[in-house]
């Protein structure tokens, strides 16, 4: 499931190609996904120039001059995927294409069609239903040790729990809140009212360098943030302990070493971290 370095870097990927460019050819091959396509779609895309983009959490917003944005969500298993056009390109379970001015087609192509496409009025953004709730961009300057510490005191969920709701901090998923708080070595059992202070000190920080760090990944591993077959925004990363189950982390000292990455399960989904150095 995409997460924010992912999200963004499918952004960057749609901004190399699509900005400044007119849409000449729309085209939806379902009436939903995870909910209808918004009314006549089809011809609300056909003929608009692509202003610029913006990402929120993980949706990715597509400004039109006309004043209206297209709001993408990839879901568990959405991909967009960018080729020159030409005839018959068209690849399973692609469920709306556009195609540019330039010569470029995108295609949204959802296996499980958790994703979502809408679109709204641009100066509505941040009203829309899946954004209102929305909690800070963890990359604004805004969102610091004070924020953070005011948003988790009273909270008696475990600190990976807090960090998962959307609500305290937009797009972290189950990979970035294991490797941010390893990072800040921070246990992620730890409850969350324990956090304000030194703590949240270490994690604003680890969250930051975190995205950061996966961010630059995508931009290096990738031209154009482009895969060789088309494919936006997802690349290849090192992860520091998520899916490292038994190996030894890079932060316990010397001697005597890490017993080993441990795996647990919290809400359901899996938790990798190193007791030793996790606190
Ligand atoms: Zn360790």
């Amino acid at each position: 499931m995409p997460e924010l370095p992912e999200v963004e870097t499918v952004m960057r990927g749609l901004q190399t190609r699509l900005e400044g460019r007119v849409i000449t050819f729309a085209a939806v091959m379902r009436p939903d996904l995870r909910w209808p396509f918004p009314p006549n779609l089809q011809q609300r895309l056909t003929g608009a120039r692509i202003a610029g983009f913006r990402r929120r959490g993980k949706y990715i917003l597509m400004r039109l001059d006309g004043g209206d944005s297209v709001l993408w969500h990839l879901g568990m298993s959405g991909r967009m995927v960018l080729t020159p056009t030409r005839p018959n390109t068209q690849t399973a379970h692609e469920h709306l294409v556009l195609e540019t001015d330039e010569g470029w087609r995108v295609g949204f192509v959802d296996p499980r069609r958790f994703g979502s496409v809408d679109l709204m009025p641009t100066e509505q953004e941040d009203a829309h239903r899946l954004l209102v709730n929305l909690g800070p961009e963890p990359l604004d300057a805004a969102f610091d040790v004070a924020m953070l510490s005011e948003a988790l005191s009273g909270k008696k969920t475990p600190i990976k729990s807090a960090l998962l709701d959307q609500s305290i901090v937009a797009g972290l998923g189950n990979i970035y809140v294991c490797e941010a708080l390893f990072r800040a070595r921070i246990s992620p059992l730890r409850l969350a009212h324990t956090i304000p202070g030194a703590r949240a000190k270490r994690l604003i920080p680890a969250i930051k360098a975190t995205l950061t760090e996966a961010i630059a990944a995508g931009g290096s591993s990738l031209r154009d943030y482009v895969q060789p077959d088309g494919e936006l925004g997802y690349f290849q990363h090192a992860w520091k302990v998520y899916g490292r189950e038994g190996e030894a982390c890079e932060q316990c000292p010397g001697a005597p070493i890490c017993e080993g990455v441990s795996r647990i399960t919290q809400s359901g989904r899996s938790t990798f971290y190193c007791p030793r150095v996790q606190r």
